[in-house]
């Protein structure tokens, strides 16, 4: 007996889905593809830590010659970008971030960013604020790592005034010393912009006598104490945040260059005051983050820059946050 050939039973479907995919492929040509959006996320990320709301705020980036990393040739430098996919094309990519911690009694900004002094691809710590749902007014402390203009630019809008009006601004001691108090004309010509604007994003909160010094191992705001980590400047410092048995040091410039500086942390910086003090700063307080296990946020990590430091081969690696709903 013959046998006979069966219909596959999937086959009339099979042929049905073609007809209708094509169909389907038919109207969406006719009606042309969505435009590429082209934006990104807002610059925002939000964690607690305790009782602290702490939100990590992208004010953008900014890139920096390999040739400007220190105690490492510009070769095997390189070839550490290229080995971890770090792009370093016009630069190594840097971020510029600051952190914005509302403990409840307190809205507290750590680094203002660099407002309108490093052109485009900075200066956005406003829009990620408001997008974060906060506005300048509210903010009543800024606290300042040290006294570089991507820090501390965005102090001040691009008529000279308090982005921060209701704010007291906090600096320490020795880098009011060498950037606010310093006469810009006694600097050589090159450096003086530096000092000029130091003074300049500072005015206005010294005019409205809002603004203050402080030392290391002071408690500026409750559950932030200033931790010593001077050689990238003369006063660059982190502030330790504590709340509910959980820390967090907001470590400022500690890190430039995560591709390279963390496996090796005695690559330094061109633009180190004193290179050999950052060196050790680092080394010390890489030390004292992998064995004490807190949480780290640093201003030049990719964003949002907050995570752990791990002890790996002769130096340390990076473990970034993970994103997690707020409880
Ligand atoms: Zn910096």
């Amino acid at each position: 007996m013959p046998v006979q050939a069966r219909k596959h039973p999937l086959r009339n479907i099979t042929v049905l889905s073609l007809l209708c995919a094509a169909l389907g492929l038919a109207q969406l040509a006719v009606a042309g593809p969505p435009a590429q959006v082209k934006t990104q996320t807002p610059g925002y990320f939000r964690m607690m830590l305790g009782d602290f709301e702490v939100t990590a705020l992208l004010d953008g980036m900014t890139k920096i010659p390999v040739e400007y990393l220190k105690g490492v040739k510009t070769e095997e430098a390189q070839r550490t970008l290229e080995r971890v996919f770090a792009p370093s094309d016009g630069g190594m990519q840097t971020a510029v971030n600051a952190y914005l911690v509302n403990t409840g009694a307190n809205l507290v900004l750590m680094d203002a960013g660099g407002g309108s002094f490093m052109g485009p691809k900075a200066g956005h710590l406003l829009e990620a604020m408001r997008a974060a749902g906060y506005s300048p007014e509210q903010v009543d402390a800024v606290l300042l790592t040290h006294g570089h203009r991507d820090h501390l630019g965005g102090l001040v809008n691009a008529q000279g005034e308090a982005a921060f009006p209701n704010a007291t601004l906090f600096i320490g001691a020795p880098e009011a010393a060498y950037w606010v108090e310093t006469d810009p004309a006694s600097q050589p010509q090159d450096k003086r912009p530096r000092f000029e604007l130091a003074r300049k994003a500072t005015a206005p909160y010294k005019a409205a006598g809002k603004y203050r010094t402080f030392a290391t191992g002071d408690e500026i705001v409750p559950g932030f104490t200033v931790v010593d980590l001077a050689g990238h400047t003369p006063g660059h410092c982190g502030f330790m945040l504590r709340s509910k048995g959980q820390a967090m040091l907001v470590w400022g410039d500690v890190i430039h260059s995560h591709a390279t500086q963390f496996a090796k942390p005695g690559i330094a910086l061109e633009f180190d005051t004193d290179q050999a003090r950052a060196v050790a700063a680092r080394k010390r307080v890489l030390a004292d983050a992998a064995l004490e296990g807190y949480w780290v946020a640093g201003m030049h990590l990719p964003f949002p820059g907050i995570g752990h430091v791990l002890k790996a081969g002769g130096g340390y690696a990076w473990v970034p946050v993970e994103y997690a709903p707020l409880p």
